[in-house]
């Protein structure tokens, strides 16, 4: 559930839609209450697309083991592209600072100086 951490407003999947589909990193999703700046979760993000790459994969190797026809293929990219463009704004996350993965590789570094 994605809550404004301002005014705790609960975005709605078309807030979410719009945010999740900006050409932009990291993509702003404002709180359209009270206009409070947020980021969609690049961490999120990556996981998502990380996990359509291993579904790809797994079409392909079915398509592959049990010989299926090439517009079965066809119709399971179109039908797995459709529930993509769906489930991204419920699987996406909004933070209140824009991530990095830099700095979270400067936060690892940082800690293992301390050690
Ligand atoms: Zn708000």
């Amino acid at each position: 559930m994605n809550r404004c951490s301002n005014c705790k407003y609960e975005y709605r999947y078309e807030d979410m839609f719009t945010a999740s589909w900006k050409l932009k990193t990291p993509a702003p999703a404002p709180c359209p209450k009270c206009g409070k700046m947020h980021y969609i979760s690049s961490h999120r993000m990556m996981k998502i697309y990380m996990s359509a790459i291993v579904i790809n994969l797994l079409i392909m190797l079915c398509v592959n083991l049990f010989h299926i026809h090439s517009l079965v293929l066809l119709t399971l990219y179109i039908l797995s592209l459709i529930l993509f463009v769906i489930y991204i704004p419920i699987l996406n996350k909004v933070t209140e600072f824009p991530e990095s993965f830099n700095k979270v590789r400067l936060h690892s570094i940082n800690e293992q100086e301390r050690q």
